[in-house]
């Protein structure tokens, strides 16, 4: 079978559900749609994902401080940044079948795609953040809203960083968290929720430097993408057309991968000149400008911006990772994901159960130190391969009855399925732990 097997969306929606990486939020009631859970593998792999992406923005032109901003954010904080007025999706629905559409997503002159029917309502504008209220009593001042994206908490405590952290222009203050978005239409499972998470760097710098670190920090994240060992020929910069640009922003990139429905949106890189800060700054009173010794003036910062979905980059390896080969005449399906990524690290298997004891002890010695490690005793060898194959384990461990004579194991190979017999004392030193 080639390697480049298509896997439907449908596909790879119950694989992560029957190998408990995703769930339907809310399954047993009906499901929520456009919100998620995440199983076992799912919240081991996302918590990689995390992990690496945070280490991937160290650089050499200036330092990453950490935020983790509120969830609730007050009116004032969207009133600045132009949610409240302008985070709009057009919305319009079919008067025959009521079913409801984002107006800007496909021809409305083709007819309704679910029934056919060409009888629509005018189309409205449709604010996407959810409100809600703060404390028992209703009023202009208790009203909030969820964060329709984490870059906002940066921008609020940027003083606060500033006189914190001892950082200096140019600098980034880092943050992942969640996000909530009323989506007209939710889907493409992972792709468009209500509820996601994001990972954004906002990198502030001189305007006069804006350009060149644009340039830099979209060369930082395509690399992120190399080393994570995503097919090269599946990724890709799409620049913004003028008239595709939000109105703060002065040039932006989006980095695309090309998913089983087409080219999308992984990551957007955008130069958002000093749009954000000012904003906040005239709406708070408050003065946000950075002091320049060299030139002996204030100015407001400019923002580099670098922002990607984490469920989404989760979905684009699941679906980069996937492959089907044969293996002995047998179909085998094995997610290809890089070890780092990969949710299990080792699985340790005794050949029969007689063996539990020992391998059992091999195996706590490894979780002990924090490794991601799973056991597994049930079925043949060649079926816990199989299934290890399937969840992206890059090594299986068998231990036999050889092992108690010359305390050595067989250590299997995920991507090349090649067997090693190996000292115990040497696995460490082999796996580089
Ligand atoms: P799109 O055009 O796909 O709606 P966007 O341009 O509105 O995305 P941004 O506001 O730039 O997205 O958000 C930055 C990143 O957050 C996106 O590149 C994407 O990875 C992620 N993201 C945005 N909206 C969603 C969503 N509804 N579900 C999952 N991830 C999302």
């Amino acid at each position: 079978m080639p390697s480049d097997t298509k896997l439907t969306l449908d596909a790879l929606v119950s694989f992560c559900k029957r190998r408990g990486f995703v769930y339907q939020s809310s399954d047993i009631y009906g499901g929520l749609n456009g919100v998620y859970d995440f199983g076992h593998l799912g919240t081991l792999m996302k918590r990689n994902i995390r992990d690496l992406w945070i280490q991937s923005l160290r650089n050499k032109k200036g330092e990453i401080v950490q935020l983790e901003g509120s969830l609730l954010g007050p009116e004032a904080v969207w009133e600045a940044s132009v949610h409240v007025p302008g985070f709009h999706d057009p919305m319009v629905d079919c008067k025959e079948c009521k079913k409801r559409f984002r107006a800007d997503e496909f021809d409305l002159k083709k007819g309704c795609p679910s029934c056919g029917k060409n009888n629509w309502t005018d189309i409205r504008e449709f604010n996407m953040m959810f409100k809600t209220q703060l404390g028992a009593m209703e009023n202009a001042s208790s009203t909030a809203y969820l964060r329709p994206e984490t870059a906002q908490a940066i921008f609020i405590n940027f003083k606060n960083v500033l006189s914190t952290s001892r950082v200096k222009i140019p600098f980034g203050i880092a943050q992942m968290g969640k996000a909530f978005r009323n989506e007209i239409t939710p889907k493409q499972f992972l792709f468009r929720m209500r509820e996601f998470e994001q990972m954004e760097i906002e990198w502030f710098c001189k305007g006069s430097e804006a350009p060149e670190d644009l340039a830099f920090w979209i060369e930082h994240r395509l690399l992120f993408y190399k080393t994570l060992g995503i097919n090269p020929d599946k990724i890709r910069i799409r620049e913004h057309e003028s008239d595709e640009l939000a109105h703060y922003s002065t040039s932006c990139v989006d980095v695309e991968y090309e998913f089983p429905f087409g080219w999308k949106e992984l990551e957007g890189i955008a130069h958002r000149g000093n749009f954000d800060l000012t904003q906040h700054s005239k709406h708070s009173g408050k003065d946000l400008n950075v002091f320049d010794e060299e030139t002996r003036e204030s100015y407001i910062p400019h923002v580099v911006e670098a922002s990607v979905g984490t469920d989404r980059l989760f979905l684009t390896l699941l679906f980069d990772a996937y492959h089907e080969d044969e293996i002995e005449n047998e179909t085998r399906v094995v997610l290809k994901l890089h070890p780092a990524i990969a949710p299990i690290k080792i699985a340790f298997m005794p050949l029969t159960k007689k063996l539990e004891e020992p391998t059992k002890a091999l195996y706590e010695f490894y979780a002990q130190k924090g490794i991601s490690v799973q056991y597994d005793v049930s079925g043949s060898i060649g079926k816990r391969y199989r299934r290890q194959d399937e969840i992206g384990t890059p090594f299986c461990i068998t231990y036999d009855f050889e092992s108690e004579q010359d305390n050595c194991v067989t250590i299997r190979n995920r991507d090349t399925t090649l067997q090693e017999r190996i000292a115990i004392e040497k696995l460490p030193e082999y796996l580089g732990i």
